[in-house]
């Protein structure tokens, strides 16, 4: 990750559950650890005007830090092939029953979903359940390159890293000598 492409974050705005999952960037931080980009004034600025979902962009910082552990435990149990840990899964299931949705038949006969009022942090848990346990849970990965660590939703059956600039990343990184002990 390219400290342009930090401040860009050209992976935030699509879908808030990954939003909110992919604000801790793997490896990029001081001596090689992780980087929050919510514990920085100015990556959690620029994080907030670009998420796909206001309601999340205006939560304070203590929430948004709370939602996004259980939140990245079950898309990372997901992308491993691996049950919901029970905390987790009772934790989600608890905050998406404050989030329901419902369906109705509009008058053309189509049956539609429908999303019922419901504090963020309910949506965010429901929509984490879906993505974590639900179809498109084949599709969820994260990407290996160095210095990333993201969420993301496949769009070939063979895609392994969130983006072009991974793959290539990745693959230098393997070409490159180890350096000596
Ligand atoms: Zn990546």
């Amino acid at each position: 990750m390219s400290l342009k492409s930090l401040a860009e974050m050209p992976w935030i705005g699509e879908d808030g559950v990954l939003d909110l999952a992919n604000t801790i960037v793997c490896g990029a931080g001081p001596r090689g650890g992780d980087l929050d980009l919510l514990t920085d004034d100015d990556l959690r600025a620029s994080w907030r005007s670009r998420t796909v979902e206001p309601d999340l962009a205006v939560l304070p910082l203590e929430r948004l830090v709370e939602l996004r552990a259980p939140v990245r435990e079950a898309l990372d149990a997901a992308t491993r092939q691996c049950p919901l840990p029970a905390a987790v899964r009772t934790l989600l299931n608890s905050l998406a029953a404050k989030a329901p949705v419902t369906f109705e038949v509009a008058e053309d006969g189509r049956l539609t979903e429908r999303e019922g009022d419901g504090p963020v942090t309910g949506r965010i848990g429901r929509q984490t359940l879906v993505l974590a346990a639900g179809p498109e849970r084949k599709r969820l990965r994260r990407c290996p390159a160095p210095r990333c660590g993201m969420f993301f939703l496949a769009h070939r059956r063979d895609q392994a890293w969130c983006s072009v600039g991974c793959g290539n990343r990745a693959r230098s990184a393997r070409r490159r000598p180890r350096p000596a002990d």
